[in-house]
């Protein structure tokens, strides 16, 4: 399953080709690759689970199409009116899409009602009353997934979303409370919990853990509470190298685990009258992209190496923006040498700076690569996720990287992210 990382002689001539033909700074997503994470990820799973992607890490049609391409396909999970736009682009049935998000406001819930879908997660009653209003208004009813803030938090996790006071979700000890308004929405009609307690968790243990309490948790309101639970959404966590080399990790435990919390608290899962989601982003999308980038100028300072690359974080912005160094290191050379131990060349301690006028622009402080010269292309792995659209594309004003698709080898699509100013209607309302 593992798909050799470490390029290749061929695989660096292969970059320089491509950078060569479509321009640099370049991104390239190998969608075998993705497809190969979904079907990890499927292998990993019960197999009667529903798989969403979750447009936020990469809303590329292309991508979505490969990963809801098939028998294991994913549906997509979608925020904003430009993920709806892409996911409707990629051929997604409107009515299998999830809308979720923290601020929904009335329009984009009536152009995405208008436009077909039925299922929305809500983040509080406001957004529920909301959503009912626009759907009766629409003459339909809303189907909705309670987002859920757990009041306890299992595992320990790079970036923790419930648990503490949140945007997200509905305080979990406040629900009993609030429970009898909720069901009494005109226009929604809540069908089902949505959990989304953390991201990129840290190993396996932390996953099950965490899966393990969402389980409970779910089966206490429904039993409890009156929770109606004909779907539930258990969220992700599920975890991927960022802009280092490295692979996915192979979950071999989780699929029993899960089978076992739920066989214990809510077994008739098994029976089909409960439908149980996961979300991924990350891992279904992050080891099949790879950034290419060309250093444009090689300076010295004050004893210190300096490549300025063509991409900075207006290309790889890690979605933190300024200030926050990316852990990135660019794949190892060709012929594997690290080091001259064995010969190869000497590696050095390089500061990667982008081509922007800030001194944020830094994707590394301390790389160690072979001495670098003008025209040298280097390549960063594992960001098919949370690249360009999590990045600073408009400052500056450069031009947003040329993005690829791949398919057995061969470029199937070519395209750019535009950006321009456009006017608005300012006519009286
Ligand atoms: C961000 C997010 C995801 C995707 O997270 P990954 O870490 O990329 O898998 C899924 N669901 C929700 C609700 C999110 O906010």
């Amino acid at each position: 399953m593992s798909l050799p990382q470490t390029p290749s002689g061929g695989t660096r001539a292969r970059d320089r080709e491509l950078v060569a033909r479509h321009g640099s700074p370049l991104y390239v997503y190998d969608l075998d690759r993705a497809v190969a994470a979904r079907d990890a990820l499927r292998e990993a799973l019960p197999e009667s689970f529903t798989l969403f992607y979750s447009l936020k890490a990469n809303p590329h049609p292309g991508l979505v199409r490969a990963l809801a391409e098939g028998p294991g396909g994913c549906r997509a999970e979608v925020c904003s009116p430009g993920e709806l736009a892409n996911a409707l682009e990629a051929g997604q049935e409107p009515g299998r899409i999830l809308y979720s998000g923290p601020g929904k406001t009335a329009e984009e819930m009536t152009a995405a009602l208008a436009a077909g879908v039925r299922t929305f997660s809500v983040e509080s009653l406001g957004d529920l009353e909301r959503l009912g209003a626009q759907a009766t208004a629409l003459g339909t009813v809303a189907e909705v997934l309670v987002r859920v803030n757990s009041a306890a938090a299992a595992a320990t996790t790079s970036i923790r979303m419930t648990g503490t006071p949140s945007q997200f979700g509905i305080d979990a000890e406040t629900l009993p409370e609030l429970m009898p308004r909720l069901l009494a929405v005109p226009g929604a009609r809540v069908v089902g919990a949505h959990f989304f307690p953390l991201s990129n968790s840290r190993d396996e243990d932390s996953l099950i853990a965490e899966f393990t309490a969402t389980i409970e948790s779910a089966a206490r309101l429904e039993r409890e509470h009156g929770l109606p639970l004909q779907v539930l959404d258990i969220g992700g966590g599920f975890a991927a190298p960022y802009s280092v080399p490295g692979e996915r990790p192979v979950y071999t435990l989780l699929r029993t685990a899960l089978e076992k919390a739920l066989d214990e608290h809510l077994p008739r899962w098994r029976d089909g009258s409960l439908e149980i989601a996961c979300e991924s982003g990350r891992y279904l999308a992050g080891d099949c992209g790879r950034l290419l980038t060309t250093v444009t100028n090689v300076k010295h300072s004050r004893g210190r190496t300096f490549a300025i690359l063509d991409a900075g974080i207006n290309t790889l912005g890690g979605m933190a923006g300024l200030g926050r160094l990316l852990p990135l290191a660019v794949e190892p050379r060709a012929d594997g040498t690290d080091g001259g131990a064995d010969g190869g060349p000497e590696l050095t301690n390089v500061v990667l700076a982008g081509p922007l006028c800030t001194p944020g622009d830094m994707l590394a402080k301390a790389a160690r690569i072979p001495a670098p010269v003008p025209g040298d292309v280097l390549a960063v792995p594992n960001v098919g996720a949370y690249g360009p659209t999590a990045s600073l594309l408009l400052f500056l004003g450069r031009p947003a990287p040329a993005e690829l698709l791949l398919r057995d080898g061969e470029v199937v699509s070519a395209s750019r992210l535009t950006t321009s100013r456009a006017e608005i209607d300012t006519g009286a309302r």
